[in-house]
């Protein structure tokens, strides 16, 4: 069906930073399949795990172990600071997930009034009708309805906005640190420290969407992580498995357990050859040394790009973490920029219609850096 509008291109080969189309020609990869080929595209270690995988078990059902699936979660509840994991397959997912274990957390806690979620605008959630409507954008929503309830809209990154939106029967707030889809915005740490306290004292719980920040994208293994903000639930998708469809849900014990035994499921949740690339994936990650690379791509690429905007009075502003980054235009003109950078070879991404993103592949060279700002550069004309 027509739901997305595509690009002109058919990818048919990717090998680190670069893909290939159907005639050959190259395109340096600033999109990382919307920072979800973290390590880019076909790192010998992923294909190395999956391939071995697929040649010994592809899927079996979640009512029997798999090491690959047991092994994930020792190590993924270890390196993301939580104690349990429920493995789905999209981030939307992920994030029903998080909103179910919430409820009957605090339905279990306070009682049975409890259940509503709270979102801020500019959020993006995902499009299943749960997470479209925890995503507070209208846009997405139009001709979907009637929407569940049990979701509050915070229209401002204040305390005081958060204070008139919570009622006696909230349950949670969900929040991507750094909203993705909704233009690159990071919320201002203080904002999110102030936000944890207040959750604490009001008994409410903190969900970090972390489908797009988590699995390094920022600089750490996950934002809260380089934030020092740690929520009671947190999500991932996108780059935990490398580039196949996986995603998690994390929780701290205490949330956590009261998923029991039939409470929620999911048929491919946790495949093994999913699981594989993900421990692979961790394994590059953690190497010495991985994240400091990371760190110093992110100083040369915003430096870059604040040069860019100190030269240009049509970039108004430049926003971002780790590897991900977005510059906002004056104009509604990122659609066109988008095309001009493709025909000179470099893919790039918006996040609204002024604004350009990028989410260039981990493992992105200086030189890869220094092209890719050169023809984003010939590309603003
Ligand atoms: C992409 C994204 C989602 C949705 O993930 P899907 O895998 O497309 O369901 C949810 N939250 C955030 C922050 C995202 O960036």
């Amino acid at each position: 069906m027509h739901t997305y509008a595509r690009q002109p291109l058919q990818i048919v080969r990717g090998e680190g930073v670069y893909v290939f189309d159907e005639q050959g020609r190259a395109y340096l990869d600033f999109t990382s399949g919307i920072a979800v080929c973290g390590l880019g595209h076909c790192h010998p270690a992923l294909v190395a795990a999956a391939t071995d995988q697929l040649q010994q078990l592809w899927h079996i059902s979640n009512i029997y172990l798999t090491a690959p699936q047991a092994e994930l979660a020792a190590r993924l509840t270890k390196m993301s600071g939580m104690d349990q994991v429920f493995f789905a397959n999209s981030g939307a997912e992920a994030n029903e997930a998080a909103i179910k274990l919430a409820r009957r957390y605090s339905k279990q806690k306070y009682g049975a009034h409890k259940g509503e979620i709270l979102t801020f605008a500019h959020s993006f959630h995902g499009r299943t009708i749960a997470t479209v409507t925890a995503t507070a954008q209208p846009k997405y929503q139009e001709g979907f309805g009637p929407l569940p309830g049990g979701f509050r809209y915070v229209e401002q990154a204040t305390i005081q906005a958060v204070k008139e939106a919570v009622t006696e029967k909230t349950s949670a707030i969900l929040i991507e640190p750094i909203q993705g889809e909704g233009g690159v915005r990071p919320f201002p740490t203080e904002f999110l420290h102030e936000l944890r306290e207040f959750c604490t004292r009001m008994g409410l719980l903190l969900i970090f969407d972390e489908v797009q920040t988590g699995a390094g994208r920022t600089g750490a293994w996950l934002a809260w992580q380089r934030l020092g903000i740690k929520p009671d639930i947190v999500t991932m998708a996108k780059s935990l498995a490398g580039g196949l469809p996986m995603g998690a849900m994390l929780a701290v014990q205490e949330v956590a357990q009261v998923f029991t035994p039939g409470t929620h499921g999911s048929t491919f949740g946790g495949n093994p050859v999913a699981a594989r690339a993900a421990l692979a994936l961790m394994d590059v990650m953690s190497a010495p040394g991985f994240f400091e690379q990371v760190r110093r791509r992110e100083q040369q690429l915003y430096g870059e790009l604040v040069k860019l905007a100190a030269l240009r009075e049509d970039i108004v502003d430049v926003r971002g973490l780790g590897l991900m980054w977005g510059m906002q235009l004056k104009t509604p003109r990122a659609g066109e920029v988008v095309e001009r950078c493709r025909e000179l070879g470099l893919l790039v991404l918006t996040a609204g219609p002024d604004t350009l993103r990028l989410l260039p592949p981990l493992i992105v060279s200086q030189k890869d850096v220094e092209l890719a700002v050169n023809i984003l550069q010939a590309a603003l004309g």
